[in-house]
């Protein structure tokens, strides 16, 4: 028998493609969030579609590609680099990304942006129509399409236009923001039409899904209802669907005596200390800067903890070639040193901070040996950090300071201690009531939120978001 199919389009392939000669190319396989998520929709037989991250000119190249993807059961896209530049680097990440995080653009950006926004935007929405061609050349009546994030905005629209019967579903994985950031965008009518154009549109929490269904309203004139928007009666189902995690890798991986042994050097290593734990990509939504203020704030007010602590931040580096994403990484480093030089001793420093991604056995290992994680983004669409710490968590039951802007706030909540990022006092003295807390609040807490994130897995929500948009399109056949 065969499965229905589901094409997953998403900006990246969740492979890494190098060149190894004219028609060779090694692959490596990412494990990221969405590729555990979708081996939960086993119902269905997957497909990705989406860019390699590499330019490729040459017609060789694209078929040796194509063919080596395929095994994968990948699908590129071939996207030049002009495209790449003023789509993705000039449209999603210089505009969307700082607009959907309630960041505004740098003062010395602005009119340079303001000029070149046109282009941009054509760009991308050449770059979505280039993935709406190669769906449509790989569609096969009866598929489900699942776009993904900000970056295919355009697309629904797009699919649309060339498959009336085409399911079709988008689900952001940033925040959506309130309706008066999104007005500030030129396109910001059309950008809300080509969503609009899906079967059922999905956001992290129910605030992203308000936000969005105000925009269709206030921006649009279409009318809100409790199941998503209506325009001249055809409904566009709109739905929160917070993601989570695949626990169970987390937790298996914490039997596996590699990870055991680096636990037991972690331990040895900071013996005497408690372990504080910030993991983030180094991005300006992480709050990474006022996380080290107030973990300098806390030091003072609390001398008798200087050398009882540390605080490990894992800063992963990031569009690197970015000159914000370059001045946050100096701000950070001159941050760090000027408080190591402060409060360091001859044979310790309060603060470990690399600029570095570890592999996913070392991030387990550092997940269990933490006694408080500190979570600070000034706004982020979910927060997965915080789930993973959570998993690893079942021996130790340390706590999450979790910043309130983090869609992880709404399902997590409970469970940790909320603090707005940008109150340095705040935090400061919820770290001194983490590090301090007694041991049967912090199993009550634990399990709290270690139930959640085990049952509430990255496989279920692939699955609810799936079966939801064909009971949407069933519906809509039902009314018509
Ligand atoms: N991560 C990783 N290696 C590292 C640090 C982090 O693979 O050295 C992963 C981490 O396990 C998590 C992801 O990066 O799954 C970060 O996801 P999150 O939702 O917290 O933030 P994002 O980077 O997507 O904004």
């Amino acid at each position: 028998t065969s499965r229905e199919r589901l094409l997953v389009v998403a900006n990246r392939l969740p492979v890494s493609a190098v060149r190894r000669g004219v028609d060779s190319w090694h692959l490596e396989i990412s494990v990221g969030g969405l590729v555990s998520a979708l081996l939960g929709v086993k119902e269905f037989e997957t497909r990705w579609i989406g860019w390699a991250g590499v330019n490729v000119p040459d017609e060789i190249g694209q078929r040796a590609l194509i063919k080596a993807l395929a095994e994968k059961r990948c699908i590129p896209v071939f996207l030049d680099e002009e495209i790449v530049h003023q789509y993705y680097n000039g449209y999603c990440n210089n505009i969307l990304w700082p607009l959907f995080h309630y960041l505004g653009l740098p003062q010395e950006d602005r009119l340079a942006t303001t000029r070149s926004f046109q282009s941009q935007f054509d760009a991308y929405k050449k770059a979505n129509q280039m993935f709406a061609e190669v769906v449509k050349e790989h569609y096969v009546e009866g598929d489900v399409v699942w776009c993904h994030d900000y970056h295919l905005m355009f697309l629904p629209k797009c699919l649309k236009e060339r498959n009336r019967k085409m399911k079709v579903g988008w689900f952001l994985h940033t925040p959506f923001p309130s309706s008066e950031i999104h007005r500030t965008l030129p396109s910001r009518s059309e950008l809300l039409r080509s969503v609009l154009a899906a079967d059922l549109v999905g956001f992290h929490t129910y605030d992203y899904a308000r936000h969005f269904v105000s925009a269709c309203t206030r921006i649009l004139g279409l009318e809100g209802t409790p199941e998503g928007v209506e325009d001249q009666g055809r409904l566009t189902r709109v739905a929160a669907f917070p993601i989570g995690i695949d626990s169970d890798r987390f937790i298996r991986a914490l039997e596996l005596p590699q990870v055991q042994d680096h636990m037991k050097e972690l331990k040895e290593r900071f013996a005497g200390r408690k372990v504080m734990l910030g993991v983030d990509r180094l991005d300006m939504i992480k709050g990474i800067p006022q996380k080290i203020l107030a973990f300098e704030n806390f030091l003072e007010e609390n001398p008798n903890w200087r050398d009882k602590v540390v605080l490990l931040q894992i800063a992963v580096p990031t569009r690197t070639d970015v000159p914000e994403y370059q001045k946050l990484t100096s701000q950070v480093h001159e941050i760090v040193g000027r408080i190591n030089g402060r409060f360091g001793t001859l044979t310790a420093v309060p603060i470990h901070h690399l600029d570095r991604s570890l592999d996913f056995h070392a991030l387990c290992a550092l997940y269990a040996v933490t006694d408080v994680a500190l979570v600070t983004s000034l706004r982020d669409g979910m927060n997965l950090v915080s789930y993973e710490f959570v998993a690893c968590q079942a021996s130790k039951k340390g706590v999450l300071i979790l910043s309130e802007f983090a869609g992880a706030a709404q399902s997590l909540g409970a469970g940790a201690i909320l603090v707005n990022p940008w109150n340095v006092t705040e935090v400061a003295s919820s770290i001194g009531y983490a590090l301090n807390m007694p041991a049967d609040e912090r199993e009550k807490r634990h399990h709290h939120n270690f139930v959640h994130v085990t049952t509430h897995t990255s496989q279920e929500w692939a699955a609810t978001f799936v079966s939801e948009l064909n009971d949407t399109i069933v519906e809509a056949q039902l009314r018509t």
